[in-house]
C-alpha cells in the first residue's frame, strides 16, 4: 500500500498542495499557516506595544522629560522646559478616565518661533523617541486649501499613520509636527484682493485637526477620491508641534515693547530690554500680528521661542550631545580600528567657520565631512591606525572654494 501523504496538522493540506510543509515533533505545518500565525504574532505585539506606551508615558515627570531633552539638545533652556511639562500633560489628559466632574483637560498643541537650525525639529524628534510614538514631520509650505495644487491638510495624517506603519491606535496618539507654520500666514488685511488659498485658507482648514475631530483619511495620501478607502483618524490626542522662523516678528515685538516702555517709563529701567534676543519676549498677539489667525493661535496654547546659536552652544553641539557628530565620526573610525581624535584647536576652527559662513548647526555636519572625507576614503585601506585632527589639518581641508561651495548649499 503506497504511504500516506504527508498534511498540515493545522490546515490539513496535502503536502503537494503547499510549497512548503515544515515537520514538527509529531505534527507539521505549511508555509500559509506560518504566514497565518506570524501576523497573530505580530498583531498581538502590537498591542501589548500599546499598553505599554500608557505605562511608559506616566512614568516619566516633567524634570525627567526635561532630562531627557537635554541629552539631546543643547541650550534651548526655557524650550525644553516649557515642552516637558506641556508634553507631560497632554498625555496626562490622554489617560484620563472619562469624568464624571466635567472638568475637560484641553490639548497643549505648542508653537515654537526660532531660526532655522536652532533645535525646533529635533526637539519634536526627540520627545517622540522618548515616548516611542509615531512621528510626522510635515512642512506647512506645500499645504493648500482643498482643490488647489497642492496638498490637503488631510495628507498631515496620511503621514502620520505611514510613520505608525498604518497601526491606526498609535496614529492616534502619535506627534505631528509642522514646519514653516509662519508660511502659512495671511498675506494681506484684506483677503478678498487675491484668493489666499495656501494662506489663510490652510488656517482655517488645520483648525478642526488641531482641536480633535474625526477626519477621513486617504491612506495612501494624494487627493480625496470617491473611490478611494478612508480611514478614520481621530485626531483628539495628537500632539501637535508647530514650528517657524517668523522672519521679521522682531519688529513687532520690538515695536509693541516701546509702546509699552512708553506707558511705564523709567519705573521698569531695571528690567532692561534685551535687544539681541527679542524674541524672548514673544506674546500670542505678536503671531496675530504677524498672519496667525487667532483661531489658530487659540489651539496653539504654548508659545515657546529659540533662543540663537552662539559660539558656545555650535561648540558644544559638536562634542556633548549623545549622537553627537564628533562622537559618530569616533565611532565609525573605530569600527575600522582607528583611533580618532581631533583637538579644541580644530573644534573651534570649525565652530568660526561655521558662523563666518553663516552655516548654523546644520553646517557643523557639512565642515566634518569636508575636513574627514579624505581620511575616510584612505585610511580604511592603509595601515595607519590613529588619526589625528588638529587646527592645521582642518584649515588645509577647508579651502575657502570648500567653504563657499558649502555657503552655496545651505
Ligand atoms: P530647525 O528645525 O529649528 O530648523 P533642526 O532641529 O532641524 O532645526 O536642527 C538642525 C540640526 O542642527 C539638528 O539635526 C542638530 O544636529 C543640530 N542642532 C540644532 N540645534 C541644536 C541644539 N540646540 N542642540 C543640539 N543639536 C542641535
Amino acid at each position: 500500500m503506497a504511504k500516506e501523504e504527508l498534511e498540515c496538522s493545522f490546515c490539513g493540506r496535502k503536502k503537494s498542495e503547499t510549497n512548503l510543509l515544515i515537520a514538527g515533533l509529531d505534527a507539521h505545518i505549511c508555509d500559509r499557516c506560518i504566514e497565518q500565525a506570524h501576523g497573530i504574532v505580530l498583531e498581538e505585539s502590537r498591542q501589548s506595544d500599546n499598553s505599554e506606551l500608557s505605562t511608559e508615558l506616566m512614568l516619566r515627570k516633567p524634570q525627567q522629560i526635561k532630562k531627557f531633552l537635554d541629552e539631546y539638545i543643547i541650550g534651548q533652556e526655557y524650550t525644553k522646559k516649557i515642552m516637558s511639562v506641556a508634553v507631560y500633560n497632554h498625555y496626562k489628559r490622554l489617560l484620563q478616565p472619562a469624568d464624571e466632574d466635567d472638568i475637560e483637560i484641553q490639548k497643549s498643541n505648542i508653537v515654537m518661533v526660532g531660526q532655522t537650525g536652532t533645535g525646533k525639529t529635533l526637539i519634536a524628534k526627540t520627545v517622540a523617541k522618548m515616548l516611542n510614538v509615531p512621528l510626522a514631520i510635515v512642512d506647512a509650505t506645500v499645504l493648500t486649501e482643498a482643490g488647489y495644487v497642492g496638498e490637503d491638510v488631510e495628507s498631515i495624517l496620511t503621514r502620520l499613520l505611514q510613520a505608525a506603519d498604518y497601526n491606526l491606535e498609535k496614529a492616534e496618539k502619535g506627534i505631528v509636527f509642522i514646519d514653516e507654520i509662519d508660511k502659512i500666514a495671511r498675506k494681506s488685511d484684506n483677503p478678498s484682493i487675491t484668493r489666499d488659498v495656501s494662506g489663510e485658507g490652510v488656517q482655517q482648514a488645520l483648525l478642526k485637526l488641531l482641536e480633535g475631530t474625526v477626519v477621513n483619511v486617504p491612506p495612501k495620501g494624494g487627493r480625496k477620491h470617491p473611490d478611494q478607502k478612508f480611514i478614520e483618524v481621530n485626531t483628539e490626542h495628537i500632539l501637535f508641534i508647530a514650528g517657524g522662523a517668523f522672519d521679521g516678528i522682531e519688529k513687532i515685538i520690538s515695536k509693541r515693547l516701546n509702546m509699552a516702555a512708553i506707558g511705564y517709563k523709567a519705573a521698569h529701567d531695571d528690567e532692561r530690554i534685551d535687544s539681541s534676543n527679542l524674541l524672548q519676549y514673544i506674546i500670542p498677539k505678536d503671531l496675530k500680528d504677524y498672519g496667525l489667525i487667532p483661531e489658530i493661535i487659540g489651539r496653539l496654547p504654548v508659545l515657546t521661542y529659540m533662543d540663537p546659536l552662539d559660539a558656545d552652544t555650535l561648540r558644544a553641539i559638536l562634542t556633548e550631545p549623545k549622537n553627537a557628530i564628533i562622537k559618530q565620526y569616533k565611532k565609525l573610525f573605530d569600527m575600522d580600528g582607528i583611533q580618532f581624535t581631533i583637538s579644541e584647536g580644530a573644534l573651534n576652527y570649525i565652530v568660526e567657520k561655521a558662523i563666518e559662513y553663516k552655516l548654523g548647526a546644520r553646517g557643523l555636519r557639512s565642515l566634518c565631512e569636508e575636513v574627514l572625507t579624505d581620511a575616510m576614503f584612505e585610511l580604511p585601506s592603509s595601515d595607519v591606525k590613529t588619526l589625528k585632527v588638529d587646527k592645521e589639518y582642518a584649515e588645509e581641508k577647508l579651502s575657502k572654494t570648500t567653504l563657499k561651495k558649502l555657503k552655496a548649499v545651505s
